[in-house]
């Protein structure tokens, strides 16, 4: 089971496309800069970064955008409904487009809707379970609770039968209750589930991150978790567990495609045109070897252009030896494919280098938990059920490109 051979042409998977860098709160937790930044990316950049994608002959036969890096229901309904139309006229016939909102949920109306319903926009919304875990970190800019307004839209949702997934940051203290996390997405039949933990970024410290053994406790929380969710029923798709399961148990031959560390298979496209790849965290960070990450400006440069940056060449070579260094000395890589570039720049300080605190909780901690049961099952100890080893279906979100906020 190895990794892809490097593409001699690049394959653009997913186009991160921040409509407005502007956030209507402040969670403790972001590492979005210029969160209060009210520029909106122009109907002109819009039709020319997917003028460009799909005249690259670079996309993918399947194409996720994800409208994200800000709250991207801050903007209006109509710059969406102008935006898909532009994307729908360009788009090639044997090319389909798959678009994704992540929110927080609190502007989500009939309105918005209509419009996840027309395109079949996949949304997932950010809540962090039930009110006390969830206004730890997730504050309105003056520090009020954003819990009832999240709520509101996610029984909206429901309501209209509109498929969507929700994404909870696990704080230090929800981590020691996944019962009551289960508890609180069964009450709100909520099915689809991702988790995301806490992590250190910019001025934030993270709990988690700080407390002694946090791969222990991730790793008793997830099983927990999983456990109390087969055996009482509601979740249909847990992404740390069911998204691996596809990976772990494959074909030999097949290979793992890790989008992160391939320039271009992730495109991340800020409000002004300008164009970062690998990680989407990337976009907006500084470092004294790399600059600020950006390759070009769509609205300036072709692909082919950005695809000769001394930047990117600089990451391109940096970031490969890093997945030669994961292939050469880490068991995981063959479900991994050499983790997150950005996970090992921030933590180890270079993107050659292997294990990171993140990789640890994200890569490792669900590949034991899924062998683990693997092998309860075949021992008949029948710990999990046999099904629960079957990747689940999920509904027609996008919890499988969801970024990781
Ligand atoms: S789990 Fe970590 S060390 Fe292993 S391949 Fe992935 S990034 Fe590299």
């Amino acid at each position: 089971m190895g990794l892809r051979e490097p593409a001699v042409t690049p394959r653009i998977s997913v186009v991160v496309a921040q409509p407005t860098p502007f956030c209507n709160i402040a969670c403790s937790y972001c590492y979005l800069p210029g969160r209060s930044d009210r520029s909106v990316m122009s109907p002109d950049t819009v039709r020319a970064l997917f003028a460009r994608v799909f005249a690259s002959g670079w996309c993918a036969p399947e194409l996720t955008i994800i409208w994200h890096a800000g709250e991207p229901l801050v903007v209006p309904v109509e710059f969406y409904e102008q935006a898909f139309a532009t994307i729908e006229a360009l788009r090639p016939a044997d090319v389909t487009v798959r678009h994704s909102f992540q929110t927080n949920g609190m502007l989500l109306s009939e309105r918005w809707c209509s419009l996840l319903r027309q395109w079949q926009v996949g949304i997932g919304v950010s809540i962090d379970g039930p009110r006390r875990f969830n206004d730890e970190h997730r504050l309105t800019r003056d520090g009020r609770s954003t819990f009832d307004r999240t709520l509101a839209g996610i029984r909206l949702l429901k309501a209209q039968g509109i498929p969507f997934h929700v994404i909870t940051v696990l704080s230090e203290h929800s981590l020691l209750e996944p019962e009551v996390l289960l508890g609180f997405y069964r009450a709100e039949g909520i099915e689809d589930v991702c988790f995301n933990v806490e992590e250190s970024e910019g001025a934030h410290v993270s709990g988690l991150f700080a407390s002694a053994d946090p791969q222990g406790r991730y790793r008793q929380f997830l099983r927990s978790f999983w456990r109390l969710a087969r055996r009482e029923g509601g979740i249909r798709f847990i992404r740390e567990i069911d998204s691996l399961l596809p990976r772990i148990f494959r074909p030999g031959e097949d290979e793992v495609q890790n989008i992160q560390v391939e320039p271009f298979a992730m495109l991340n496209v800020d409000c002004h045109g300008n164009v970062a790849t690998f990680s989407p965290e990337l976009l907006g960070l500084k470092n004294d070897a790399y600059g600020d990450f950006l390759i070009g400006n769509i609205v300036r440069d072709s692909l082919e252009e950005m695809r000769a940056s001394p930047v990117l060449a600089a990451m391109t070579r940096d970031i490969a030896a890093g997945v030669e260094r994961c292939r050469a000395e880490c068991g995981y890589f063959s479900v991994c494919g050499g983790g997150a570039p950005v996970n090992k720049l921030t933590e180890n300080g270079t993107f050659g280098s292997t294990r990171t605190a993140f990789c640890a909780l994200t890569q490792m901690v669900p590949t034991d938990l899924v062998l683990e049961a693997f092998e309860q099952v075949q021992r008949g100890l029948e710990a999990v059920p046999p099904e629960a080893l079957a990747p689940a279906p999920m509904a027609a979100g996008s919890a499988r490109a969801a970024p990781a906020t």
